[in-house]
């Protein structure tokens, strides 16, 4: 461990001096970095790039930025090959690969009884990354307000800057992570334009039931607003529980734009084949976004995408007990080690309390720190929330790795104590 350390001083160094700069992906109105465009002054460097470089040069077990140490299913690895050698090198179709569309199709109707026309109803993209960007940057116009809840997705708050508007959270809190009617009532005024909701929520693992998805279907249609879905964990989904496609629900697919990718699914976060379904008249004001950020990507990967997506019933199961049985390793040692953990339905993450570890309950400084103390990495996720008081003493760690991995991670964990 200390050579390791060793090994990576200088850079940590520096990568540590450089984030205290700029430390939240929030504004924080004290920093200003020079050319930064007002939109964005505050929003730093994102935390996935940071701890990630942190772990390279410390040398330590990640478990903070959520990508699988294994690859996916081999035959859609194949198929992408295939398609290189096959020679589908050139720009794919700007709405995606018709064999794409076609099978996001075929999925959207298999899992969720959701009907949608492959030609003007669906649009392929650069991870979902890009389709909430272009939606958000094709359908929201300056000062307009956007509900959310939080802690929230690291690239929602910028891009919600980046396209002129205002982001209104809504916390949820541990060890339930539900939301409040109430407060979400109370956030939406005569400005609000759309609801953006992360189902499977990515940091908190939760997936929000029937009656939580209903409620905020409910609002949407009472205030006549349009939803944007982040369902990226859709299959990543735990003891037995159901996701809910809000889109699916009465009067709501209408009205709705439902993102996902291929990343989690298929163990191919590298390869940012994400898409986005909805009504023909919302998928044409993102495309509209979209053309002009990337136009296209990832041509050889979208027929890859395609087979997965078609894969058996089999395979979407496995892969969700495969992830359970992670959640079930490390949960237990992250107790051992001290922290209090808080439930975990879906998803790549399990987010603990660290006060019994480090009562000042400094989140940022202990996994600053954690690295060198004993070769683990996590996410602070303070840097997800806009009410940075409220994830201040939360820590994520990812358990999308090997057993082993895991393993290791928690002997090393439980050296803090
Ligand atoms: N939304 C959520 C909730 C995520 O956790 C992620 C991270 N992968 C994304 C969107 C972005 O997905 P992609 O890698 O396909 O761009
Ligand atoms: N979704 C992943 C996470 O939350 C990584 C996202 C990213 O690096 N942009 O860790």
């Amino acid at each position: 461990m200390a050579r390791l350390e060793l090994a990576g001083l200088e850079l940590a160094v520096l990568i540590v001096s450089h984030a205290a700069r700029e430390p939240t992906l929030a504004p924080v109105p004290s920093s200003r970095t020079p050319h930064l465009t007002a939109k964005l002054q505050g929003f730093g460097t994102t935390i996935f790039a940071e701890m990630s470089a942190l772990a390279t040069a410390t040398g330590s077990v990640n478990l903070g930025q959520g990508f699988p140490d294994s690859d996916g299913p081999r035959e859609v690895l194949d198929a992408a090959i295939a398609a290189i050698n096959g020679g589908l090198n050139q720009y794919p179709p700007g709405p995606g690969m018709p064999v794409l569309r076609q099978a996001i199709v075929a999925h959207q109707q298999r899992f969720y009884g959701l009907q949608y026309d492959p030609d003007s109803e669906v649009l392929v993209t650069a991870g979902a990354t890009e389709a909430l960007a272009g939606a958000l940057l094709g359908l929201l116009d300056t000062g307009d307000e956007v509900v959310v809840l939080e802690p929230m997705f690291d690239s929602y708050a910028p891009c919600i800057a980046m396209a002129g508007a205002v982001a209104k959270p809504v916390t949820i809190r541990p060890p339930s992570y539900t939301f409040d009617p109430d407060e979400l009532r109370a956030a939406i005024t005569p400005k609000t334009k759309l609801i953006l909701f992360n189902s499977p929520h990515n940091p908190t693992g939760r997936v929000f039931s029937r009656d939580e998805v209903q409620c905020i279907a409910d609002l949407a249609i009472e205030h006549d607003l349009l939803v944007l879905t982040d369902e990226v964990y859709e299959h990543l989904v735990f003891d037995g529980l159901e996701h809910v496609a809000l889109a699916a629900l009465p009067g709501m697919r209408e009205r709705t734009l439902v993102i996902s990718s291929g990343g989690k699914t298929f163990s191919t976060t590298g390869w940012k084949i994400g898409w986005l379904c909805g009504p023909a008249p919302l998928v044409t004001a993102v495309r509209t976004a979209k053309q002009f950020l990337t136009y296209v990507n990832g041509g050889p990967f979208q027929p890859a995408v395609a087979l997965g997506l078609g894969l058996s019933d089999e395979f979407f199961s496995g892969l969700a007990a495969d992830l359970q049985a992670k959640r079930d390793r490390l949960m237990p040692g992250l107790i051992e080690a001290g922290f209090t953990v808080f439930p975990t339905q879906s998803t790549y993450f399990v987010t603990v309390d660290i006060r019994p570890l480090q009562p000042d309950g400094d989140g940022m400084d202990f996994c600053r720190h954690l690295p060198h103390r004993c070769g683990v990495v996590a996410i602070p996720t303070e840097v997800l929330y806009m009410n940075k008081h409220e994830g201040r003493h939360i820590v994520r760690f990812a358990f999308c790795k090997q057993l082993d991995v895991l393993d290791e991670a928690v002997r090393r964990l439980k050296t803090l104590g």
